[in-house]
């Protein structure tokens, strides 16, 4: 790369001693090719072999350290079972400790009596003597020592990985050659990059470790900030599209509700956008689930289409895609809008009609799934792009649905508050609205917590609600396996039945293997309230827009992460009656605990964001795991957000300054970055699931 020499790092890994063919193979199934991405090939964890206890203080925490003398030889004993165990008395001066190997002699082999070792493991009492099973055992030479756990594979393990990385920096005899600028160094009080790549494998002690991670998140995301800015002139690009203000009076008159502010707020800030600079719009609007964010498209697209252009929405689901059909619909009858919708369920002849269609008309509305941008579709007129829920989709589809209009603007709606921290490390392409407040005459959703022995009780009130003349959905995790505890859609409709409390007819499931038309059918049935309890998996959970269901039940409720939970819950309280969330679970680990709580506590979608990432961390966001980020190979926690933000201030401060990065003190950045932004099609949060 553009360090040390860069012919050294772009070399294979072949030609480092020690790695042969089948090392090759092994390494190529994590991703390793190259000297650089073997340095980059950061550990998972580490063991610290620096701080010892004692026998007695190490009880039953776990993986401690000690340091011991063999005071016994290694006695085998035969197990009824068949099996050996190995027994090897030691001391650590104060205390006796047995060290337990089973089934073989090996890694006692070479232990010698007298002599002193660093043990591993977890200290338990057994029989009144204190015992460690299988612990790692290491001589004292290695003293003092951090050790590097790598994500190994079936093929190649971590200590193997450690010995080959170990290999490659011995090789490197000279400083690794610096790439941030000396200014930023100084500025944010970071470490050489010398430094820093030998002690992340290797650290000398603790705190040369978190100074090494420190600057290795910096320089991550400042790399990534600068190349997501660089994208975001990349997306805003000149155009001659002109959406009017003033069809926008008009279609207040033709809505059968009045705007809150908060959406005419929006609604202004998007046309001053479109219309001020003659660049596309570019720009994320987050709404809490129920905010009203439908209305502020098609109050976009209802003037885009009014001034001669086409305006396309996409969906992440087909459920979803139908839904804003019939909403759009109904909602601009009368106006001579012409409305499509394109799904993945059409027959070929329909579909080259439609393609045709779309192809030749200059103006109107049209709505898909990513069906939108596959590569049949052409549009005539396409001035202005919207996305439902954005989180489902990537940089790259969007860049494909732009390159189907000419300089289109965009706007990209999304459910999932995220804090303000992550919001500017994801969308750092885009500008941003947000749509506050509550819709007049909505009431908090009340929320409850039972475990599965109050079912029956709940199922009293469910039926209490039905003869109300309100519906409920109730979500379970799974569809029909019934294990771990899990309960499934088809034997709950059986419970609920022989509850005494509902006719068969009244209560349908669904999921997501459903086709297109029976899953349409019954949000159809459920909507035109023949249904009365839908029973359904998450499919259910985006955008589903059901004003007279009043209750939501989620079973197994520890399942689902805090976000997912208040997205699900916002599928009630869409309407002026009092709705209720029952969350039923029989957890009570911590993490569930705290979730349901804060549940309880709070309807308020920001602030839950805020709460769960300080639960999980934003770990999975950036971490290893997650496909989309090419450049993010160090996994982040919760404590890493204020490096995370010092990388995100400094870069943009250098931009103001520079935005071109001309300085030749940014030579290497400067590549590193057009690199990571030429690649851009890469750049695809897809931050699936449970997550935001
Ligand atoms: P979301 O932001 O979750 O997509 P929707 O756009 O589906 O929310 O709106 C939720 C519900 O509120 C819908 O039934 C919608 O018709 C209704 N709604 C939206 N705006 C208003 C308003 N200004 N006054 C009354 N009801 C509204
Ligand atoms: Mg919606």
């Amino acid at each position: 790369m553009k360090f040390y020499n860069e012919s050294f790092f772009k070399r294979d890994i072949g030609s480092l001693k020690g790695v042969g063919e089948k090392t090759i193979q092994a390494f190529s199934k994590l991703g390793i090719f190259t000297f650089e991405d073997l340095i980059k090939f950061y550990p998972r964890s580490y063991e610290d072999w620096t701080s010892f206890s004692s026998i007695a203080s190490a009880e039953d925490k776990k993986d401690c350290c000690l340091k011991v003398k063999i005071v016994n030889e290694c006695i085998g004993i035969k197990l009824k079972d068949g099996r050996w165990l190995f027994k090897i008395k030691v001391s650590d001066g104060l205390d006796n400790l047995n060290m337990i190997f089973f089934n073989s002699r090996y890694p006692a082999r070479n232990l010698v009596l007298g002599k002193e070792y660093l043990i591993k493991g977890k200290v338990v009492k057994h029989n009144g003597e204190y015992e460690m099973l299988s612990p790692k055992v290491k001589g004292l030479e290695n003293e003092f020592s951090i050790t590097p756990i790598y994500n190994q594979c079936e093929e190649i393990v971590s200590s193997k990985i450690s010995r080959i990385i170990k290999n490659l920096i011995n090789c490197i005899d000279e400083p690794i050659l610096e790439t941030l600028p000396d200014s930023v160094l100084e500025n944010y009080g970071l470490d050489s990059k010398d430094f820093c790549y030998r002690n992340i494998h290797f650290p000398k002690d603790i705190l040369s470790l978190k100074r090494a991670r420190k600057r290795i998140i910096f320089e991550e995301f400042f790399i990534y900030y600068l190349s997501m800015s660089s994208l975001k002139v990349k997306f805003r690009q000149k155009t001659n599209v002109v959406i009017s203000e003033s069809f926008f009076e008009e279609f207040c008159e033709i809505i059968p509700f009045k705007l809150t502010e908060s959406q005419k707020k929006v609604i202004l800030e998007c046309f001053k956008d479109i219309n001020e600079k003659g660049l596309s719009m570019n720009r994320l609007l987050q709404g809490d689930v129920g905010s009203g964010k439908t209305l502020v498209a098609a109050a976009l697209m209802y003037a885009a289409v009014k001034n001669g252009y086409q305006a396309a929405l996409m969906v992440p689901t087909e459920l979803l895609a139908r839904q804003h059909y019939k909403t759009f619909c109904s909602l601009l009858s009368g106006t001579g809008v012409k409305i499509n919708i394109i799904c993945g369920a059409l027959r070929a002849k329909a579909r080259k009609a439609l393609y045709e269609e779309i192809l030749l008309i200059k103006s109107g509305i049209i709505i898909g799934t990513h069906s939108l941008i596959s590569e049949g579709i052409q549009f005539g007129n396409l001035g202005l792009i919207i996305t439902d829920e954005q989180h489902r989709f990537g940089v790259k589809q969007r860049a494909k649905l732009i390159s189907k209009g000419k300089a289109p603007h965009v706007l990209i709606m999304s459910a999932t508050p995220i804090p303000r921290t992550l919001a500017m490390i994801l969308y750092e392409d885009l500008d941003v609205s947000i749509l506050e407040g509550v819709i007049p005459g909505r009431q908090k959703i009340k929320t409850y917590r039972i475990d599965s022995t109050k079912r029956s009780r709940m199922f009293g009130f469910l039926q209490k609600t039905v003869l109300r003349n309100e519906q409920a959905y109730i979500v379970c995790a799974s569809i029909e396996e019934r294990n771990n505890g899990i309960i499934d859609l088809v034997s709950y409709k059986e419970l609920l039945i022989k509850s005494g409390g509902f006719k068969a007819e009244e209560i349908e499931i669904l999921h997501g293997k459903m086709s297109p038309y029976e899953k349409d059918y019954i949000m159809n049935e459920f909507l035109n309230n023949n249904i009365k309890v839908l029973i359904s998996t998450t499919v259910i959970e985006v955008g589903i827009d059901v004003p007279n269901a009043t209750v939501m039940v989620i079973e197994n409720a520890e399942r689902f992460g805090l976000s997912q939970l208040h997205q699900l819950r916002g599928r009630v309280g869409r309407g002026n009656k009092q709705s209720y969330c029952i969350l039923v679970s029989d957890s009570n680990s911590k993490d569930a605990i705290r979730r349901f709580s804060a549940m309880k506590d709070s309807c308020d979608g920001f602030y839950l964001s805020e709460e769960d990432l300080q639960i999980r961390g934003p770990g999975d966001f950036f971490g290893v795991n997650q496909h989309g980020v090419p450049n993010i190979k160090m996994s982040t926690t919760f404590q890493d957000i204020p490096v995370i933000q010092a990388a995100h201030d400094c870069a943009k401060k250098l931009i103001e300054n520079d935005p071109f990065l001309q300085s030749p003190e940014f030579k290497f950045i400067r590549s590193e970055v057009n690199e990571l932004s030429n690649g851009s099609s890469e750049l695809n949060f897809k931050v699936e699931g449970v997550v935001f």
